[in-house]
Parts: C-alpha cells; structure tokens; sequence
C-alpha cells in the first residue's frame, strides 16, 4: 500500500480543510443531525457474515470514505445503505428516519444515488440516453443534464455515442452524471478509481468539489486509501466485515491506517501477549 499522501493541497483550500482552516470547519458537521446514520448493522451473504455490527454516521457535507482490502465488506455497506442488501440486523436512517425496511427505489427517490461498482451503464444506449434514465424520476434541484456537460467538458460532444465506446474513465463520468442527474442529496461512489489509471483517477476525483458545492454529501467506497486520504473529511476502515479504524484523516497516521488495512498487530505487549491496534472495534466514536 502506499503511504497517504499530503492533503494540504487545492483541493483542500477548496473544501477549507487546509490545515488552516480545517479546525474551524470540522467542527461544523458534527453540529448538525447525521444525514446518514448506521447503527449495528449486520448482514449476511448465505451463511457468510460480510458485516458485523458496523455503525456509522455521516453528517451533511461530509466526504466520508469507508477503505478496506477485497472482501472487507465495503460494497455490500454501501448497497444496503441503497437498500439492494437487507440487513440481518440492525437499522440505516436517512434524514431521521428509518429507512431499513424501505426499497431501494423510494431510498433513490427520496434523494439516496449510488454509482455502482463497474458502472453498470447501459452499454448500447448513448451518453446522453444514460443521463435521460438516470433523470427519469429526478427530485427538484440543480443538477441537469446540461449541467453535467458543464461538469465534465468532453462530454457534450461526445453525447450521441455509445457509452460501450467509451473509455473506463469516461464511463465513470457518465455514471456520476447520471447519479447527478436525479438530484440526490447523498451519492454513494463505490470504488471510482477501479481498473482506471491514476491519472484518471485524478481527474475524476477533481470534481468532488464542484458536487459538494451543490450541496450533497458523499460516501465513497475507496481500495486506493491514498486517493480516499486526499478526499475525505471522515474515514473508516473495514477488515473481514468489522471496523477496525475510524476517525478524521488528520487524526490518523498511515502506520495506523495501514495495519488497520491488513489487520497488522502491534508487538508483542510486556505481558507477552499480542494486542491489536484496533481491537476491531465496531463503535464509532461518533456513535451514541
Ligand atoms: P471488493 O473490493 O472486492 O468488492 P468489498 O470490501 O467491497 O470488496 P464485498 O463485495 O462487500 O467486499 O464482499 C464482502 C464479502 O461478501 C466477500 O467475502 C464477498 O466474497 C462476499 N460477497 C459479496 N457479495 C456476495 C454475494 N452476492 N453472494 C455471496 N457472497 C458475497
């Protein structure tokens, strides 16, 4: 894994997370009532545990980045945040209320998008028929579809083609554009910077601020922790379906984050005995 890199960068200016001005407004989040809030949830794949007893809360304008390695349970939060899993137990509230027994179409229309791990566009319509389904059932807001062709500049030239044709980071543009488009007030992003190159991973990433300025909130999936490190106002790792780490990435150091990741334990204590950093625990510190 490599090591998380700096974020006192533009991106952070943006946001006013620099170091400068991250004091003053991280605290502004935690003020306000979750967007989002996960309590003990459980679910299961058949008999296989993918997550036990994770909580979570996400509160609005919040980049929160939930990392882990393969199978640690990232995508299956994200989509029974969506309502595409059923939990065993626990309970997911949006805006207050429950939403753990609502479908996933009245959690879409009520203002929670997902960007699904591989995209999953419909390869033969074109980009801008993509963008049309996602604004099928759109809520009042600012995200068009001309909008998004502001946002991503290539893209309304290129509105007549199929977005089989498209290359991996084009196609990651027209699934956020067509997440956009319904003009959600929370975008789950599952693993955007999977099969593409850095570089365009970059470019995807850069436009997180123009989104967060539009009001929403996100909650990403990242396997690229350096990339989420660079992004995130609030960090969470998994392994094996349990927390293992959770809190601001200025609060973290990346030998934390990095045995965290791959469940590294500490040496061996004076007693002899072995103690994990984390001992996975599953309460956030947010949590009540
Ligand atoms: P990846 O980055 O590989 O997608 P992840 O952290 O997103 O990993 P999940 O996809 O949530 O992890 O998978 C968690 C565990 O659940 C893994 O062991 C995976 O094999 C298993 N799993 C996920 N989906 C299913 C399914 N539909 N049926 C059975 N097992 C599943």
């Amino acid at each position: 894994m490599s090591e998380p890199e700096g974020r006192g960068d533009a991106w952070a200016e943006e946001r006013g997370t620099s170091d400068k001005g991250r004091r003053r407004l991280e605290s502004a989040p935690e003020a306000s009532e979750p967007i989002i809030e996960v309590r003990d949830l459980t679910v299961h794949h058949g008999q296989l545990r993918a997550l036990d007893r994770i909580s979570l809360r996400v509160f609005p304008g919040e980049v929160y980045a939930i990392i882990g390695a393969n199978g640690a349970g990232k995508s299956t939060l994200l989509r029974t945040i969506a309502g595409l899993n059923q939990p065993t137990e626990g309970t997911i509230r949006y805006d207050g209320k429950d939403v753990t027994r609502i479908r996933p179409e009245r959690r879409a229309t009520s203002g929670i998008a997902m960007v699904p791990e591989g995209r999953r566009l419909f390869g033969s319509l074109t980009v801008e028929e993509n963008l049309q389904v996602g604004a099928t059932y759109a809520r009042t807001g600012p995200w068009t579809i001309e909008r998004v062709y502001e946002l991503f500049s290539w893209m309304k030239d290129r509105r007549a083609q199929r977005t089989e044709q498209l290359s991996g980071g084009e196609q990651q543009a027209v699934a956020i554009g067509r997440a956009l488009v319904a003009n959600p007030r929370v975008l789950l992003l599952d693993e955007l910077s999977l099969g593409l190159a850095p570089v365009v991973v970059q470019r995807i990433y850069g436009m997180l601020p123009q989104i967060l300025a539009s009001g929403l909130t996100v909650l990403l999936v990242e396997q690229d922790v350096s990339q989420a490190l660079r992004v995130a106002s609030h960090l969470q790792c998994l392994l094996e379906g349990r927390t293992t780490l959770e809190g601001k990435p200025s609060d973290v150091t990346p030998e934390q984050v990095e045995a965290a990741y791959f469940g590294l334990r500490t040496a061996p204590a004076a007693d002899g005995h072995e103690e994990a950093l984390w001992p996975g625990s599953t309460t956030s510190s947010r949590g009540s």
